[in-house]
Parts: structure tokens; sequence; C-alpha cells
């Protein structure tokens, strides 16, 4: 981690062409770091993984403003920055921000209002989506040379005589023009036997891409009905496309399936759904919860000069131990001589993170087997720090051994009240995810039953029978990966049906 953004600060992210693996690193850091992203409509909304923390407008069309101008765009870039004494704004745009995307003009915006900013810059469209099809923008012996063009603004047979030299020609946003541009390069004296391609929706499960000739391009566009986004390639290495095309998202297990990923936790954890992403899904993540404090005063009076085990069963409650902390004008220095217990890897991962050693984590991780593994002794009063719902497995197991579990109530989970758009997604998934047995029984609450879920355990399952749910399937291990594997075996039992098309 490098260090924190100033504040006020806009940062200029490109957030890359689609898949949202390509992202780069510091994008990644700038996100977590923002309190405010304004987005465009290209961009993968699992991009917003990497900042849950931060407030999201979306100023694409059909977006926050209902037909947004630069011009708003810009006020409102300076207008965020400066609310509430000064925020870091993250300004996240498709493909790189310098490359058609009037980056220019919103860094002029912040240089205008005196607001520092920096440029994150991405993979453009222009170069990915030709790798993405196998073609090589410069190859030796057929391409020296390739140039970046709008397909917006050039037109007329004079438009491309300044780029007889110019061995590749790239263009963006050019699907809509495609007959008149090809005329008018063929006019400019452009071989129509040139090979040419049009690469749509590049790096997406949705990818597609016609290849064909000068002449023949734009009728082929036209037949495979490939619209915008879109990216046209004329010149030599064109051809390579034929023996270089790598990516056949047709190939993916999870090729045209939706995918709802349901998240419980505070933090997003979006390794699942790119993994999901990576197998061809198109996904889309669903917080089913949402995080109050809980009772602060209880937590801290409790755990003062406690000396025994205090167990730990979510990176949510070990976030909301030290928030709980804080608000009761206390900190961790309470725990100075308990011992800690985390149920897994993950709650360790966030203990550690605050600077505390876990004392304890049991051989495989869960409730059921922190409770049966803890080294206590019968008679020893334990406590769980929770929220206001019981971990009835956690209890059981503690109980079984003669050891008494109090619950503190560090946080207060309520279920969430979905988007519309939120409601659609899951509407529209033939799969959703279900990571725990509070993930099954907050669907339930949150959107009913009616759904085909792929399920990570036994617990998750037995859980999401109890509420109503019918269609499971189950992992064989208790790993994403393998959560990864039964969403596949999932979507091919539904056939492909989404819970709105099933009777
Ligand atoms: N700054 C962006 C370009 C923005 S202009 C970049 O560097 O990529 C928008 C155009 O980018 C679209 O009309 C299309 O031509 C192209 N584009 C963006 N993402 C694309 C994708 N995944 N596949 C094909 N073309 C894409």
């Amino acid at each position: 981690m490098s260090e924190p953004l100033p504040r006020p600060f806009v940062s200029l992210v490109g957030a890359g062409p689609g898949d949202p693996g390509l992202l780069t690193l510091r994008a990644r850091e700038v996100l977590s770091q923002a309190d405010v992203v304004l987005v465009d409509a290209l961009v993968s909304p699992a991009l917003l993984a990497h900042c849950p923390q931060a407030e999201v407008l979306n100023v694409g069309k059909r977006g926050f403003l209902p037909s947004a101008t630069q011009d708003d765009i810009n006020a409102l870039l300076v207008a965020k920055a400066r609310e509430n004494g000064g925020q870091r704004v993250v300004r996240l745009k498709g493909g790189d921000p310098f490359v058609f995307g009037r980056g220019g003009e919103e860094a002029l915006a912040c240089r205008a209002a005196g607001i520092a900013f920096e440029i994150v810059p991405g993979i453009s469209s222009a170069l990915s989506a030709a790798a993405y099809a196998g073609i090589p923008v410069t190859h030796r012996g057929l391409g020296r040379s390739f140039a970046v063009l709008t397909g917006t603004d050039r037109h007329g047979p004079a438009a491309y005589a300044d780029l007889a030299g110019v061995d590749t020609l790239v263009f963006l946003m050019a699907a809509r023009h495609l007959g008149q541009i090809t005329s008018d390069l063929m006019a400019a004296g452009r071989d129509p036997h040139t090979p040419a391609a049009c690469v749509q929706w590049a790096s997406t499960p949705q990818q597609r891409s016609v290849r064909a000739t000068l002449g023949t391009l734009a009728q082929r566009v036209q037949e495979a009905g490939l619209g915008a986004p879109a990216v046209t390639i004329v010149g030599e290495v064109a051809a390579l496309q034929a023996e270089l095309n790598w990516f056949d998202p047709a190939a993916m297990p999870l090729h045209g399936a939706q995918v709802a990923v349901t998240r419980t936790r505070v933090q997003a954890d979006s390794t699942l759904a790119s993994l999901l992403h990576g197998r061809g899904a198109q996904v889309s993540e669903i917080p089913l919860l949402r995080f109050l404090p809980g009772r602060a005063r209880e937590v801290a009076g409790a755990l003062g000069g406690f000396d025994g085990w205090v167990l730990l069963c979510s990176e949510q409650a070990v976030r909301a131990l030290a928030q709980s902390l804080l608000a009761a004008g206390r900190d961790l220095r309470v725990l100075a001589r308990a011992r800690l217990a985390a149920v897994g890897s993950g709650t360790a991962q966030a203990l550690r993170d605050l600077g505390l050693a876990p004392d304890f984590v049991p051989s495989r991780s869960g409730s059921r087997h922190l409770g049966a593994e803890l080294p206590a002794q019968p008679g020893e009063v334990v406590l769980h720090i929770g929220s206001q719902q019981p971990d009835p497995v956690l209890d059981a197991a503690l109980a079984a051994r003669g050891i008494e579990c109090l619950t503190l109530e560090a946080y207060r989970s309520e279920y969430n009240d979905l988007s519309a758009a939120q409601r659609m997604q899951l509407q529209e998934a033939q799969v959703v995810t279900l990571a725990s047995a509070t993930g099954a029984r907050a669907l339930a609450g949150v959107a009913g039953t009616d759904f085909t879920a792929a399920v990570i355990g036994p617990q998750t399952e037995l859980a999401a029978r109890e509420v109503g749910f019918t269609r499971l399937v189950l992992a064989e291990h208790p790993t994403l990966d393998s959560l990864g594997d039964a969403v596949v075996w999932a979507y091919r039992q539904s056939g492909g049906l989404s819970a709105s098309s099933q009777v």
C-alpha cells in the first residue's frame, strides 16, 4: 500500500476495455481510497467491488444525470472534490482516460478549479480490442506504424489522404459510420482487398468479431449484427486474426450465463466474481445485508480486563470490534489480556491488519470447527463478538464441551433494500451463489427462494433448504474454485433459463 491520497484530490482512472482483470494495480489502489467514484456506462460494474466504501455516481448515458454534458461532468467532478471539506474523487473511465476519453478536458477543469489531480492510465480498447481478436497492430513485414482514429468526425474522400503512409488504422466509435468510412478509405487509395476486422465488446464474455476486407467489412458487420462498442482495424496485420484468434468466449463453460453473487459482508470480495467472469459469465454482485453499529458500551465493558477467549467469526466482526471500542471511548488495548480466536484465515488476516496476532485458528474454517477445537476448558466462559443474530452452530459446539459462550452485539445486520436494478439482476440470473447460511436466509428474506443456487457447503445447503430453496447445487469442496464448478453444473441444470423465464 502506498501513501494515502490527499483531499481534495481527483484521480482520472482508466478502467480498461471490459474484463475486470485488465485494471491496473494503481487503479485498484485509488479505488480503495475513494470517497466518490464517477463512472461511465462502459465501465464494468464488477470494478465497483474495489470501492465498497465510496459513493458511486453513474454519469454515463441513462445514468445519474439524464443527459450529462461534459460541462455537467466537469462541474460535478469539481463539486464532489470540494464537498465535505475535501474528498477523494475517482473518475473511472473506459479504456484509457486520454484516448478519446475526454480526460484532458476533465484534467483542465481540475486545473482551472485549483484541485490537484493525477492520471492513472488504462488499457485502451484501441490496442486491446485488436489484441483480443488476435491482431498485433504492428508486425514485422506487415505493419510498421498505426494510427488511432475516431469514426465520428472524418468524412469525405479527402479525409484519409494524409494517412497514406500509415500501415494499420484503428477506428474507435466507427460502428455506425462503417459504410462511409470504408468507402472514403478506398476513395483515398486503400486497396479494397486490405484485410479488415471489427471487434465488439472486446475482452468480455460478449466479445464477437468479424473478419473481412476493406471492401466487404461494412456489409459483413451489418449481416453479423455487430454494433457499438466496437473497434475496427484496417491493415495487412488484420489477416493474422485467422491464425492468432485465441480468445473464444463461446468455449467458456459459463458463456451466456448471468450469475448473481450474493454478499453478506461489508468488504466486497470480488474473487468469486472475477473467477466466474473468467469462465465467461456475466456477473452481478448483490449485497444482501447492511451493517449498523451495535451495543458499543456493552462490548467495551465486557472486554475490559477480560483474560479468556474472545471469538471472532467474520471480518465484519473484527471491524465492528474495533469500531465499538472507539465508539465507547476505548481502543484495542482493552484486549491486552484476552486471547483471540479467529474462525478462518480471512478473519485471522483482518485481525493482523489491525496489528493483532490471532492466538488460535481451527484446522478447518467454520464455526463448528472453532467450537470443537478451541483450546478452552469445560466450565470456561468465552466471549463471541457477534451481531443480534445468534450463531447456533457455534453455541452448540461449545455447549457440547461444557463451555459457556456469551455473544456481544458489536454490530447489527439488517436486510438490504435492493435497488430496482439489483432486483432485475437477480431476476435475470440463471444461477445465484450462496456462500453462507446467513446469505441463504438473507436472500430468502430479501428476494424469496425462487432461484437456482450454487452453495458453498453443507451448512449453507441445510440452511437454504430450511428456508425453502429447492434448486440447490452443492460445491464438492468448501472453496471458491469448487463453488465456481458448482455454478457451472447449476447453469447446465437450469438449461440456461433465468428465474423470470421459468414457469
Ligand atoms: N477511452 C476509451 C475509448 C472511449 S470512446 C479507450 O481507451 O478504450 C468509446 C469507444 O471505445 C467505443 O465506441 C468503442 O469504439 C471503443 N471501445 C471501448 N471499449 C470497447 C470494447 N470492450 N470493445 C470494443 N470497443 C470498445
